[in-house]
C-alpha cells in the first residue's frame, strides 16, 4: 500500500465495515501546487455494518491531506460567509446570556469566528494548517494545532469550559474523530451545545453529487448516522435542520444532557432509511461512469468545431469532476478563480490544468465556460455576464446542459 494511505478496518463507532464501491483513484483535492503532480489514491466508498455510516475504506493521513500550502480558505465563498452570519444569528437566539465563548474547531481563515466576535462573543479557532495564519492576523484568537486531549486539556487550564463549539465541514474529515469527540467533551459546558455542519448525504444523492465523494470526507453523514455514531459517546442530538447551501448541509445541535427532540429532527429520522443508502450508492456510482462518458464525448464535439473551452470555479467538487473524467488541458484551457486565491497559477490535482484570475475569462473570450462549480451557477453566470463574458456556459451536474449564448 502507498504510503500515507491508512486501511481503515472499523466504524469510527468500532464495528465492522462491508461492501465496497469502487469511486476510482483521485488527487489530494486540495493540493494545488505550482508543478503538476498526478499523485492519485484510491476512493473506495464503504458502510459501517451497525451504524449503517457511509464512509471510506482507505483515508489519507492528515499530514498529506492537511499540508502547509492547504489552500481552501472560507473566506473566498460568499455564501459560505453568508451562512457564517446565519450560525452567528442562531447563536444569539439560543442563548440569552450576554457573555457567551465559542470554539471553532477547524476554524480555517477564522471567517466565523470573525463575524461572531464582531457580535462580542469571545472567540477561539483551532486550525493546524497555514490558514491559522491569515486567522491570526486578522486578530482572531487561534491556536495552529491540532484538537486532540492534549490540547484540549491545555485549553481547559487557560479558558473556562465553552458554552458553544461549533465544527463545521470537520466532522467527515479527519482521521481522529474519537480523540476529537472526547476532547469536545472534555471542553464543553454541561449545558452548552456542539453544532456540527457536514454535508447531507441525502442531498448529495438528490444531485447526483459524486464529485463530493473524495478524501477530505472520510464520512457522509444522515442524521441518523450522526445521532448513532454521537448517542454512543454520549452526546446527544435534539434540533436538526437542512440547510440550502453547499449543495445540502445538515446542521446538527447536539448536548452533553439528554433534551426532548424538536419535530423537525423528528421529521427527518422518520424519512430517512439508511438500510437502503448503499444501493443509492451504487447508483450514483453508475450514474458517474456514464456521466464521465457523456461529457467527454460533449467535449470531443466541440474540439472538432475548434472551439475554445475554458472553466470556472477551482472548488474541490472541480477536481474530483476533471479527475474522474479525466479531462485534461485539451479540453479545458485554464480554469478561473477569484482574483486573491491561494489556487491562482497553480495546476489542479491530478491534471495538466491550470488555475488563473478569473479576468482572463473576460479577456481571452472563450466559446464555453463549464461551471465546475456547479452549486454556485446563478451567482457564477451573473458575475461573468456583468464583467462582459459573451459566450455559452455548460452545466455539468445534475444534469448536463449547454446554455447557449
Ligand atoms: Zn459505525
Amino acid at each position: 500500500m502507498k504510503k500515507g494511505i491508512i486501511n481503515r478496518k472499523l466504524c469510527i463507532c468500532k464495528n465492522n465495515l462491508k461492501y465496497k464501491i469502487n469511486f476510482g483513484d483521485l488527487p489530494l483535492i486540495n493540493n494545488y501546487k505550482k508543478k503538476k503532480n498526478l499523485h492519485k489514491y484510491p476512493t473506495i466508498i464503504t458502510q459501517c455494518k451497525k451504524c449503517l455510516l457511509i464512509q471510506l475504506k482507505y483515508s489519507i493521513s492528515d499530514k498529506l491531506l492537511f499540508p502547509n500550502n492547504y489552500s481552501y480558505l472560507s473566506g473566498n465563498s460568499k455564501e459560505k460567509i453568508n451562512n457564517f452570519q446565519s450560525l452567528v444569528f442562531k447563536i444569539k437566539k439560543i442563548s440569552n446570556q450576554s457573555k457567551l465563548q465559542i470554539l471553532d474547531i477547524g476554524s480555517n481563515d477564522g471567517s466565523f469566528l470573525e463575524l461572531a466576535k464582531k457580535s462580542g462573543i469571545k472567540v477561539l479557532g483551532v486550525e493546524p494548517t497555514n490558514t491559522a495564519k491569515i486567522s491570526i492576523n486578522k486578530n482572531v484568537n487561534t491556536i495552529k494545532k491540532h484538537l486532540n486531549l492534549k490540547l484540549a486539556k491545555k485549553i481547559l487550564k487557560k479558558y473556562s469550559k465553552f458554552d458553544f463549539i461549533v465544527a463545521n465541514n470537520f466532522f467527515a474529515q479527519t482521521n481522529n474523530l474519537i480523540e476529537i469527540i472526547k476532547s469536545i467533551k472534555l471542553i464543553l459546558k454541561k449545558e452548552g451545545t456542539l453544532i456540527i455542519e457536514v454535508q447531507y448525504l441525502y442531498d448529495l444523492l438528490y444531485q447526483k453529487g459524486f464529485d463530493s465523494f473524495h478524501h477530505e470526507h472520510i464520512a457522509y453523514y444522515t442524521t441518523s448516522s450522526i445521532l448513532k455514531l454521537l448517542k454512543k459517546y454520549k452526546i446527544f442530538i435534539f434540533d436538526a435542520e437542512r440547510l440550502k447551501v453547499h449543495g445540502g448541509i445538515l446542521r446538527v445541535y447536539a448536548s452533553l444532557n439528554k433534551r426532548p427532540l424538536t419535530k423537525n429532527l423528528k421529521k427527518m429520522l422518520k424519512n430517512e432509511n439508511d438500510k437502503n443508502i448503499i444501493k443509492k450508492i451504487r447508483h450514483l456510482n453508475s450514474f458517474r461512469i456514464q456521466f464521465n462518458d457523456r461529457i467527454k464525448s460533449l467535449f470531443n464535439h466541440l474540439k472538432e468545431k475548434g472551439k475554445k473551452i475554458y472553466a470556472m470555479g477551482a472548488a474541490p467538487r472541480s477536481c474530483v469532476l476533471l479527475n474522474s473524467s479525466e479531462l485534461s488541458k485539451n479540453e479545458i484551457s485554464l480554469i478561473g478563480e477569484v482574483p486573491g486565491s491561494l489556487k491562482c497559477n497553480k495546476y489542479v490535482p491530478g491534471t495538466d490544468i491550470m488555475v488563473k484570475n478569473e479576468n482572463k475569462i473576460i479577456i481571452d473570450k472563450p466559446d464555453y465556460v463549464i461551471i465546475l462549480a456547479w452549486h454556485l451557477k446563478q451567482r457564477i453566470i451573473k458575475l461573468l455576464k456583468n464583467k462582459g463574458y459573451k459566450g455559452s456556459f455548460i452545466i455539468p451536474l445534475p444534469k448536463l446542459k449547454i446554455i447557449k449564448k
